[in-house]
């Protein structure tokens, strides 16, 4: 089953635009759209495929936020300043 789950993720992983300008491989992670360490799957539909410096920035930012959680926290941010008294 590992084996299997490993093919799938080689055969997921494309090069990035800095894969084809540097001829390196690396450069991205898998991200789980929802995370494993909350019941996330390996399936292809709960990975993304994202540069290694911004998929860092991301779990920085949001933890282990999902990016509906991201999305939600955004715009109740954007209500309470609507809602904000100017002094
Ligand atoms: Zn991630």
């Amino acid at each position: 089953m590992r084996a299997m789950q490993g093919e799938r993720l080689q055969n997921f992983r494309k090069p990035n635009r800095y894969n084809k300008r540097k001829g390196k491989s690396g450069r991205n992670r898998h991200h789980f759209l929802l995370p494993r360490s909350r019941g996330g799957g390996m399936s292809l539909n709960n990975l993304l495929l994202i540069d290694i410096e911004k998929h860092n920035a991301w779990h920085t930012l949001f933890k282990n936020a999902t990016a509906q959680e991201v999305l939600d926290l955004l715009e109740r941010v954007v209500r309470a300043k609507k809602h904000q008294q100017v002094a």
